[in-house]
């Protein structure tokens, strides 16, 4: 137990970053690893290509602090595909969710698994390996477009690098910039609007192609085409893979597979808009109250 700054949350406040695809994850994971986590005893190996993206928590407690704990008693399913809006007032738990899933932290008690497999039996770079993440903040580099959708995939050919670009609805817009994919962006260069940036950090997740995607919905305001530029490419990222994010919008949370209410460190309430909406419940509460706004 210790008492720093949640990873998920230092990484996007104060390194500005995102994240996306296994080689690149690896180099700020190596990051991590050497300051401030404990000696990795995991030796099984997960065969991430053949990962369908099946997740499980099962009875899992833990706390950051060994007095004071966070997680009771949580448990979660997610299949292969589904999207699960995590949802809940602050300090409900919803990043240490997803703390836990990567192994930012090792739980005290029940089980989280991947595959089928205890996560705390796969090595953490095998584990991360499997996961994308695309947080609040857009982290891009002093270089190319090309260079800056190819980091998501060692050896990316140019060929992948525009396939990847149009699922993300930006080849439109980098097709006009004055050198094309050649364009360099960052520093003295051009600038790009945070839209621009974020379908730029969609492209380069999706050539990364990981099995679960792990998402910090951005709150940023941008202009409404823009807007449905990314939500279409957020929806193709999304496809195939089991993705969890830290929901914000409505629209997103309306479309979830699961809404997963979270408070006080435990899951209240999973379903649909829909199911929670019949329930009338917690989620149908807040619901009903933001909507009267
Ligand atoms: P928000 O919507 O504000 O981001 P959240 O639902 O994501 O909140 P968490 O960040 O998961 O909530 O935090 C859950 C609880 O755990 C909070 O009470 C928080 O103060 C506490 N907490 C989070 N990270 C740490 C940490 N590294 N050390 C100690 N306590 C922590």
């Amino acid at each position: 137990a210790n008492n720093i700054a949640s990873p998920i949350a230092l990484i996007s406040n104060n390194l500005n970053f995102l994240q996306s695809g296994a080689a690149a994850a690896e180099r700020i994971f190596q990051l991590l690893d050497e300051e401030e986590e404990k000696e990795d005893t995991g030796t099984a190996v997960l065969a991430v290509e053949n990962a369908q993206g099946s997740i499980a928590f099962e009875h899992v407690e833990f706390g950051y602090i060994p007095e004071r704990t966070l997680f009771h008693d949580v448990s979660l399913k997610a299949e292969p595909g589904e999207i699960l809006a995590v949802v809940g007032p602050s300090g409900a738990g919803k990043t240490t969710l997803v703390n836990l899933l990567m192994r930012f932290y090792e739980i005290d008690k029940g089980a989280i698994t991947i595959e089928g497999l205890n996560i705390s039996d796969l090595t953490r770079q095998n584990l991360r390996s499997a996961f994308g993440m695309v947080l609040q903040d857009t982290w891009l580099f002093d270089g190319t477009i090309e260079e800056n959708i190819a980091y998501g995939k060692s050896g990316a050919t140019r060929e992948e690098v525009i396939q990847a670009a149009k699922k993300a609805q930006c080849d439109e817009f980098i097709r006009k910039l004055p050198a094309g994919y050649d364009t360099r962006i960052g520093g003295d260069f051009t600038t790009l609007s945070e839209g621009e940036c974020q379908l730029l950090a969609i492209a380069r997740t999706i050539i990364a192609d990981p099995k679960v995607l792990i998402l910090d919905e951005a709150t940023s305001s941008v202009d409404t085409r823009t807007e449905i530029l990314i939500t279409q490419a957020m929806e193709e990222m999304m496809k195939g893979r089991t993705t969890f994010i830290i929901a914000h919008r409505l629209f997103t949370i309306k479309n979830a597979d699961k809404i997963i209410f979270m408070q006080d460190g435990d899951i209240r309430e999973v379903g649909s808009h829909s199911e929670l909406m019949n329930k009338n419940g917690l989620y149908a509460n807040l619901y009903l109250s933001a909507s009267d706004n």
